[in-house]
């Protein structure tokens, strides 16, 4: 039976650093003879471009019969003049989040022993790597949920949530926490907001099912203050909305380059989007020089959670860990002493490592 997914590369970058994901996908494929079948679809500005919209109903049901989508990036200045609500990213990226209701954001800020260095960190904060969690919900809370407006006199937004939309986002914090070293920190501002204060007696609640589990509570001006006083004090983080947008960025500088950090949002089915954390970073954008290595990534959390297909998510990473090891670094992550490879050259090395080490 071959397994669709959608590939929609989208913008700048985008399709610069899918191909190299394609071709892991292709070399999985071989390895655990697994047959994909991927269906490329137009989104963003190509497709702005294209068909008049970022999110073509073409696209939509492309998606729609796929099991899971490997997004690239989408935007640039060539479409930062259109109204914002017709802006690639706004138009093709959120309604994607809504319709298929990916509440879940997981996001791994992970940095490769390898890569200790690259990090704006002291690399004895974490000389044996880092490997952290941010489960971030990613459909309520003040960006979506409560009534927002603006008059003459004053602007608002309000934060909301439901004990409901907080005990699903805390249970897939708590399950993943299972898989790994059973750690839960719960960030929110339970001294100063009524919503955080639900948040706090939401999971504390849910934590009871999970008794395996520690769970500590954590302000977020303190949560964000810890992060780069003593990261690895981290595993899983659970966080709202907007706590989990800003932290989840802090969290990714820890790690040295965009270019590394993979991201899954996913729903309460198997479905979920998978994307590189980074955008499609114009500057470099047509040049060869970007690392495929987040959508590369990205394809492998795409394989672990939406395809159940954990030992190819594990031969993607170790696969990207010997190609580090060997010595190999796209631009962003060069330093003295590497070979710096093209974006191509660096897809190609990992395919190659995956087939090879059968
Ligand atoms: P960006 O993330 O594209 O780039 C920030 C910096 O990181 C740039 O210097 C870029 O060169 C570098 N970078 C990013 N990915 C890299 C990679 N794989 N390899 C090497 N270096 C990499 O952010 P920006 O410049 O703020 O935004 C550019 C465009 O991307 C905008 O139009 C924005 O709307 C869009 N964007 C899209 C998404 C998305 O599609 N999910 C997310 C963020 C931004």
């Amino acid at each position: 039976m071959s397994r669709t997914i959608a590939i929609l590369p989208g913008d700048g970058i985008g399709p610069e650093v899918m191909e190299g994901a394609e071709r892991v996908l292709a070399a999985v494929s071989a390895r655990f003879s697994i047959e994909f079948s991927l269906a490329r679809a137009d989104v963003g500005g190509l497709a702005i471009d294209r068909h008049g919209t970022a999110l073509p109903d073409k696209t939509l049901s492309t998606c729609e019969s796929s099991e899971a989508v490997l997004f690239g990036s989408v935007g640039g200045p060539k479409w930062e003049t259109l109204p914002p609500e017709k802006q690639p990213e706004r138009a093709a990226l959120l309604p994607l989040r809504r319709h298929f209701d990916l509440f879940v954001g997981l996001r791994p800020a992970l940095v490769f022993p390898q890569l200790v260095d690259a990090s704006p960190l002291k690399a004895e904060l974490f000389r044996d790597g880092l490997d952290i969690l941010i489960v971030r919900e990613l459909t309520g809370g003040v960006y979506f949920a409560g009534p927002k407006g603006r008059d003459e006199t004053r602007a608002f937004d309000t934060m909301a949530y439901t004990p409901e939309e907080v005990e699903r986002i805390a249970r897939v914090a708590f399950e993943t926490a299972m898989q790994r070293s059973r750690r839960v920190t719960s960030v929110d501002k339970a001294n100063i907001l009524t919503t955080m204060v639900l948040w706090r007696e939401t999971v504390s609640r849910v934590a009871q099912d999970y008794p395996d589990v520690s769970l500590n509570h954590m302000y977020v001006d303190n949560a964000a203050m810890q992060l780069i006083r003593n990261p690895a004090q981290f595993d899983v983080i659970l966080c709202g909305n907007m706590f989990g947008d800003i932290i989840s960025d802090e969290a990714a500088m820890l790690t040295g380059s965009l270019g590394m950090l993979p991201s899954a949002s996913l729903s309460d089915t198997s479905f979920g989007l998978y994307e590189p954390i980074g955008g499609s970073a114009p500057d470099i954008a047509g040049r060869g020089v970007a690392n495929p290595i987040a959508q590369i990534l990205s394809a492998a959390m795409l394989l672990k959670f939406s395809l159940d297909l954990p030992e190819a998510h594990d031969a993607i990473f170790d696969a990207v860990r010997l190609v580090l090891d060997d010595g190999y670094r796209t631009a962003d992550i060069a330093s003295a002493g590497t070979t710096t490879v093209s974006t191509e050259e660096m897809g190609r090395k990992i395919a190659h490592r995956l087939t090879e080490e059968v």
